[in-house]
């Protein structure tokens, strides 16, 4: 089932996701659903409180390539309860948008080139990884969801104020959803 999923200016997005407790059927069919939501919309990572559930999950799918070519939709991965136990000090621009914010484009963040995040998976196993380039940045996106954080937060007060129109139009646009 496609979620409806929650745009700039809805709440839910700026409160602190709860920990997840127990990996019950209802959380294993929310990543389903969330999974179908993420590839209804090209999304390449969702975190649960963009569909209105503050709870600390999120998925990240990032697709392979082979030159331009897109060969893949690459492997689906499942964060329950995430915590990003180190980052790089070397750092990369990250120019991704957000499900949330439709049609913006972010200018380039500065993010951490290589992060070790520790989790669990849908069957309960904690792991810890370490992401590099764009999957680096697809977790910290993804993680900062968790947190009540945006992609805007972290860019420029001129970027801010030169999209600050864009901005209101995406907020009156969805406030009604
Ligand atoms: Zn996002």
């Amino acid at each position: 089932m496609i979620l409806k999923l929650a745009y700039l200016g809805d709440a839910v997005l700026r409160k602190k996701a709860a920990p997840v407790t127990e990996i019950t059927d209802e959380i294993k069919q929310l990543v389903k659903d969330m999974t179908e939501t993420m590839l209804a919309t090209n999304g390449c990572g969702i975190a649960a409180p963009q569909v209105h559930k503050s709870i600390a999950l999120f998925l990240v799918q990032m697709p392979k390539f082979e030159g331009e070519e897109m060969i893949d939709l690459g492997p689906l991965k499942v964060y329950i309860n995430p915590k990003i136990i180190s980052y790089s000090e070397e750092l990369q621009e990250d120019y991704h948008g957000c499900l949330s914010i439709p049609g913006l484009q972010s200018e380039g963040i500065l993010r951490p080139a290589r992060v070790t995040v520790q989790a669990t998976d849908l069957n309960g196993n904690q792991f810890t990884e370490e992401n590099v380039g764009p999957d680096a940045i697809a977790i910290c996106h993804e993680n900062d969801h968790l947190n009540g954080v945006l992609f805007i937060d972290r860019c420029s007060h001129h970027y801010k104020k030169d999209v600050d129109q864009v901005l209101r139009k995406i907020k009156k646009k969805f406030s009604n959803k």
